[in-house]
């Protein structure tokens, strides 16, 4: 392989980014064409703000115009209709494709929104194995025969949704593309795509793959654009079956209100978190905890829906452990986004850099005391960076303690017994993910079945894989993304009764 092929260092990096040829306009029924207005959107590299590409900023008539193409592709039947093994070989046939181009899809993450380049290529993986799954899975499912009486025949069909419409955020621009389209496409829907107005770019380089790799026309588009625009428009639109989104609560809430304004469609969410991370004295290790509890808040700059964002340290060893924090996050500063050992990036553009900023000194005003960070600051003289951020003694009334930041924060809390350390957890809207930390198989156990969180991570952060189902609870969302039961979510059930002579 060439040097541009296989980049491995940061100079590799940078003459790929200027070889690039960047897609900047929608893919609509088997072309890639200008929003139907004509207007544009910029998109920045917040590393250095130099302007990346003017994208197409597509609106209402180009949300009507690719839902038409959508259903007529499902009424046709190519691949409705197709049998699943069929949809299984051009699916895998994609994800080989992203396999071909991991580095410069990688690289499109990385300058579009700022995250570290090693992260971007953990992305491609996690995105690659996820539509070689779904597609994998989609030929093994049976149907079933309900236990009727001899006389009847129940047969339950499980038949695609539809026009399926994802909505996706900025913080994994490619995975959490493919988290929607994998399970929906491979049950055999029309998918629409609408990437984040932040990461419009490697969603538009994979609908080039996905026409390379032969889906049929008009069953998978991409539509960058406002969310106040094409986003609302196809959430409104009376011929989208399902909305599969992910992004804010926020948002998620206007969603629902647009699915009961128009048809019912389903919304799934995936919506914000404020994870809680729970330290028990009798870790075994703390230096090992002590590392991944940074890791759990500073990785992708804390732009990270599950964010470890709450630290619980039990207040017999809080004082040692959050000096083994401190350290930790000393070595995690921000860099280069391609400089292949940078473990932090830029934040993802100026709006979210002044709001991480805005909520640094409100916790300082409120009186948390802080640690570790607080400036802003740049690399080699430029680009939106905020350092790994620690504010000790924070308490439930602040904000930082509870609302979602987005970015490299940490709130640490003390906590004196198990049943305060469950209150403390559990005091939140959201119920995303949360970790937890002990050698006490029994407090595992009791402690785990009583967080209220999709998911709890035990002696681990963030550890997961594609068997198995990712989602929260509360206002942290309603849907699940990842392993067989994603792919319920884009299917219906039929059933089909017959009656049977004597
Ligand atoms: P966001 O809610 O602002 O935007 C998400 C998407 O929704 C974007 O594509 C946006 O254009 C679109 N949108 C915005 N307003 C809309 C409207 N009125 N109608 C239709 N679409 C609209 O979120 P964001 O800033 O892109 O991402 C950050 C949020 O995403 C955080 O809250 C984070 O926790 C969450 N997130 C959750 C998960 C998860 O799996 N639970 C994963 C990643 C990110």
């Amino acid at each position: 392989m060439s040097r541009a092929s296989r980049p491995t260092t940061r100079a590799d990096w940078q003459a790929l980014a200027a070889s690039l040829t960047l897609e900047t306009r929608a893919y609509i029924d088997d072309a890639f064409v200008d929003a139907e207005g004509g207007a544009t959107l910029t998109t920045i590299n917040p590393a250095t703000g130099e302007t990346l590409a003017e994208v197409a900023s597509c609106d209402d008539a180009d949300a009507e115009r690719a839902v038409a193409v959508a259903r007529a592709a499902f009424d046709g039947g190519d691949w409705s209709r197709l049998a699943p093994g069929r949809r299984k070989r051009t699916l895998l046939r994609l994800a080989d494709l992203m396999e071909a181009h991991k580095h410069e899809l990688a690289l499109l993450d990385t300058l579009d929104m700022g995250k570290p380049i090693a992260s971007s290529l953990g992305d491609m993986a996690g995105a690659i194995a996820c539509l070689r799954h779904h597609a994998e899975s989609i030929d093994k499912l049976y149907g079933e025969v309900a236990p009727t009486g001899e006389d009847a025949l129940g047969l339950v069909l499980r038949e695609p949704l539809g026009v399926v419409a994802s909505i996706v955020p900025w913080n994994f621009p490619l995975m959490m593309t493919a988290w929607k389209i994998a399970p929906a496409l491979a049950a055999g829907n029309s998918v629409i795509l609408k990437p984040s107005e932040k990461s419009p770019l490697s969603a538009l380089r994979l609908a080039s793959l996905a026409r390379e790799a032969g889906l049929p026309r008009g069953v998978f588009q991409v539509l960058p654009g406002y969310g106040h625009t094409v986003g609302r428009a196809l959430a409104l639109s009376m011929d989208v079956d399902c909305l599969a989104f992910t992004g804010s609560t926020g948002v998620g809430k206007q969603l629902m209100q647009y699915a009961g304004q128009s048809n019912l469609k389903r919304v799934y969410l995936e919506c914000g978190g404020k994870s809680p991370n729970l330290v028990f004295a009798d870790c075994k290790d703390l230096d090992k905890v002590a590392e991944h509890a940074a890791a759990a808040i500073f990785h992708n700059q804390g732009e990270v829906c599950i964010a470890g964002s709450r630290l619980l340290v039990e207040d017999a060893i809080r004082e040692a452990f959050v000096e083994k924090v401190l350290a930790a996050a000393e070595r995690m500063q921000p860099g280069d986004p391609l400089d292949p050992e940078s473990f932090m990036g830029a934040m993802v553009d100026r709006a979210q850099y002044e709001r991480v900023l805005a909520y640094i000194r409100q916790g300082v005003e409120e009186g948390a005391v802080l640690r570790a960070g607080g400036e802003a600051t740049e690399v080699d003289g430029k680009g939106l960076f905020i350092p790994p951020t620690v504010f000790d003694g924070v308490t439930e009334a602040m904000a930082i303690g509870r609302e979602e930041i987005f970015g490299p924060v940490l709130a640490v809390f003390g906590f004196d017994t198990e049943e305060e350390a469950i209150r403390l957890a559990n005091d939140s809207d959201y119920g995303l993910a949360a970790g937890l930390w002990s050698q006490d198989i029994d407090r595992v156990m009791r402690v785990s079945r009583r967080l209220q969180s999709g998911q709890v991570f035990v002696n681990n952060w963030a550890a997961m894989d594609q068997t198995v189902p990712f989602g929260g609870v509360k206002q942290s969302g309603n849907g699940r993304d990842k392993s067989h039961h994603s792919l319920e979510e884009y299917s219906e059930l039929k059933t089909v009764w017959m009656t049977l002579a004597p």
